[in-house]
């Protein structure tokens, strides 16, 4: 691993954990009543290198939904089903500043903004191909077992206290049904999405997965190709513009790397070429963003260099 992580850097992951363990802002997410029984204590932060090294401190193996994070996933699934020009005339690429939840699509084209947001992802979930509920969700599950390195699972309960009262994310897929930017059977690519959603991984899942896409789509720990490589600068370039909702022009700004949060408390960032980053706490800011997370994310950086435009 030399040259890819400095050697300070497992102590700085402990030296992390440590001090921001007892920060308690922010407040877990309970529009889906099922998230809000989290233990708000949760605190794990992991990197998985390039070549396949993992480094983990705090509850690494603990499982929780993956949320918004399986939209940069789903994204890459929708591209290999269809192809970019095809997938860019029902989503746009375009950050909108406005928050994840936003009932809101692209004046002129009809389109939702972008893949990372609700609407755009729920627009990008329903591409994925496959004849029938069924196998549509088989082929989701297999497209994470690429990248996890082992079979994921659909939580039950998380599924379906979405699905009874996301009534939110039913309105985005009616309005994009009314444009003709979703197909039919909108209660199947929302029960897809939420089940999507639903999938349960640990942080060090979400690093290895995070680590895929820092080494062009292979899994770096099975050296399986989870994604078309040609597809990961797609991925990797909304996750930069649109990875942290109304708050990824500052990320952009400030940490500098393709990132993605989800409102279970959990950030992948890739550093391509590098490595992969996971943390997760479910305390939220009021964007939706992990309280910790942000900050791991933001000492890493600087501490490491780790801006894409950083030229020290
Ligand atoms: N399943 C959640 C929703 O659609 C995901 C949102 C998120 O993680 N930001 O509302």
């Amino acid at each position: 691993i030399l040259g890819i992580i400095a050697p300070s850097f497992p102590a700085f992951l402990d030296e992390l954990h440590c001090k921001y363990k007892n920060l308690g802002d922010g407040a877990i997410a309970d529009y889906i009543p099922e998230l809000s029984k989290v233990n708000p204590d949760l605190f794990s932060i992991c990197v998985a290198t390039v070549d396949g090294e993992v480094y983990q401190v705090g509850d690494f193996n603990r499982l929780f939904t993956i949320q918004s994070m399986s939209k940069v996933f789903a994204y890459g699934l929708a591209l290999e089903d269809h192809g970019r020009d095809y997938v860019l005339t029902r989503v746009g690429v375009e950050p909108t500043g406005d928050a994840f939840n936003a009932i809101i699509l692209d004046e002129q084209s009809k389109r939702p903004y972008n893949p990372m947001v609700n609407a755009g992802a729920i627009a990008t979930t329903s591409l994925i191909k496959g004849k029938g509920a069924t196998e549509r969700l088989n082929r989701m599950l297999d497209m994470y077992r690429r990248y996890v390195g082992k079979d994921v699972y659909v939580d039950m309960s998380v599924f379906t206290s979405e699905r009874s009262t996301g009534h939110r994310n039913r309105a985005m897929a009616h309005l994009m049904l009314n444009f003709g930017m979703i197909d039919g059977h909108i209660e199947e690519a929302l029960d897809l999405y939420f089940q999507q959603c639903a999938v349960m991984v640990s942080c060090r899942d979400l690093a290895v997965m995070a680590a895929a896409l820092a080494n062009k789509g292979v899994n770096p720990i099975t050296g399986e190709q989870a994604v078309d490589s040609r597809y990961v600068k797609d991925i990797l370039s909304v996750m930069y513009t649109c990875g942290m909702y109304n708050f990824a022009g500052e990320w952009a700004y400030k940490i500098g790397i393709p990132a993605k949060s989800g409102v279970s408390g959990g950030i992948i960032a890739v550093v391509p070429g590098k490595m992969g980053i996971a943390v997760f706490s479910p305390l939220l800011d009021s964007r939706g963003n992990s309280v910790r997370g942000v900050k791991v994310c933001e000492e890493l950086s600087q501490k490491f260099g780790l801006h894409m435009f950083d030229c020290r």
